[in-house]
């Protein structure tokens, strides 16, 4: 399979460049040139599901064996599906290290970079918001050969976020920056297109523009079809709280591959430049602003132009698929309170945006599905705060992580200290 870039101006790269590279070199992201029809992926196991997708994907470029190995060492954990309330079903995406969706693209990509570069040292280069961190970190702790840097803005993550991904040690390094999660990003971006610095060093990016992280994100849409359809014949509606929007994106490809799925709801905070152009047709990228969902503090969302690239630039096909809702803080605090009187089952911020838009947007006929992307232990302050009532329960692999010594490196926004960094990484 080969991979052209959402800006047309670079050649088309093989997956094993696409995920070595992460970013094309018109700073395009990549996309895969055909997208295959999966068979039979409905009815079994998650992980026999998995293999299917994974086929779809990469079966040209990686032998078999070694393919449902990958997908097996991923999946170490389940994802069920669980009743909420009559046709409202949430898809647990939290029982992983953790206790994110995150987990799943970054375990696989990790296995799939160790595939692709056995005998060299690579930089993996990721900025994070909260989550993206974590799950990068413990997807490639301790694998040999590859060193990871952690970029995140100081201040902004959660205690417990930040526990993930800055108590590691081994070959995980965290960098604190002074700035927001934009500028994180930004700082990435301007590291990859440093050719100078390139040549020196080898540098690779695990954030959500990935195709490594990203595509594997359609299995767990195909194994929520495959659940649901043992328990309703209803047509499934899908609602994804979204950030950067590479889950929705994969939700999409899982679309154009025969997952049957009616449509999707983009769930947003008040970080609503998504919704908006859904409304207006203008997309209009703007800083970010922090809220309680702050995994979702996105004010230019890198998969944005994929979905363009998905459909032609056709924000009308785009409509016709995708419909958005944006909520406040104040409603996301609510949310969680009602459904946790209403039915006892207790969302996390990211998860209640899900959930409010599923429930708001089903129609006569439809059942629908959120994707519950964090467990609400990880944001055990915003929880206890705004549903007073509810117990929450530390899994242990959490309070495993909080007793961990904080260890990071200072860092302004301004790419020469960055740059600076990272030249001392050579070896
Ligand atoms: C990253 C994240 C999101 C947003 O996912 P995107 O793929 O960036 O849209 C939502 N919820 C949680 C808990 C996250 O960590």
């Amino acid at each position: 399979m080969r991979y052209y870039s959402t800006n047309g101006k670079a050649p088309l790269a093989s997956l094993e460049t696409a995920v070595v590279e992460g970013l094309a070199p018109d700073r395009g992201l990549y996309m895969p040139e055909r997208i295959n029809h999966v068979q039979g992926a409905e009815g079994g196991s998650l992980h026999e599901t998995a293999c299917r997708v994974a086929e779809a994907y990469f079966g040209e470029d990686i032998p078999e064996a070694e393919l449902r190995a990958m997908v097996t060492d991923t999946l170490s954990f389940p994802i069920p599906l669980v009743r909420v309330k009559d046709n409202v079903y949430s898809l647990e995406l939290f029982h992983g290290p953790t206790l994110a969706f995150k987990d799943v693209g970054a375990r696989f990509m990790a296995r799939m970079l160790r595939h692709f570069r056995r005998s060299e040292e690579v930089n993996v280069l990721v900025a994070t918001s909260g989550d993206t961190g974590s799950a990068v970190a413990n997807g490639f702790l301790g694998v040999e050969g590859i060193r990871v840097h952690v970029l995140y803005p100081k201040g902004k993550v959660s205690k417990i976020q930040e526990s993930q991904f800055t108590t590691l040690g081994q070959n995980v390094t965290a960098l604190e920056v002074d700035g927001t999660f934009d500028d994180c990003q930004a700082l990435v971006k301007q590291a990859f297109m440093d050719d100078e610095l390139k040549a020196s060093l080898s540098l690779t990016s695990a954030n959500s523009i990935n195709v490594a992280r990203l595509l594997p994100q359609s299995f767990y849409y195909f194994h929520a079809l495959s659940q649901l359809r043992r328990l309703t014949d209803k047509e499934a509606v899908v609602s994804v709280p979204s950030g950067n929007f590479g889950n929705l994106t994969s939700g999409l490809f899982g679309g154009r591959m025969g997952l049957p799925v009616k449509r999707f709801i983009a769930a947003n905070n008040r970080n609503d430049v998504f919704l908006e152009y859904l409304q207006t047709g203008q997309y209009r990228p703007r800083p970010s602003l922090q809220t309680l969902a702050n995994a979702m503090d996105v004010g230019d969302p890198s998969n944005f132009a994929r979905i363009l690239a998905l459909y032609g630039n056709s924000h009308k096909a785009i409509t016709q698929d995708i419909s958005g809702a944006a909520y406040s803080d104040e409603q996301i605090s609510e949310t969680m309170r009602q459904c946790y009187d209403e039915t006892g089952y207790l969302l996390d911020p990211h998860g209640a945006c899900g959930y409010r838009a599923l429930c708001e947007g089903l129609r006569d006929g439809e059942a629908g599905i959120f994707l519950e992307t964090a467990h609400p232990a990880k944001f055990l302050t915003v929880v206890e705060e705004r549903v007073p009532r509810a117990k929450v329960d530390l899994p242990e692999r959490l309070q495993a992580f909080m007793r961990g010594r904080k260890q990071t490196v200072p860092m302004s926004r301004r790419y020469d200290d960055l740059r600076e960094y990272l030249k001392r990484c050579r070896n």
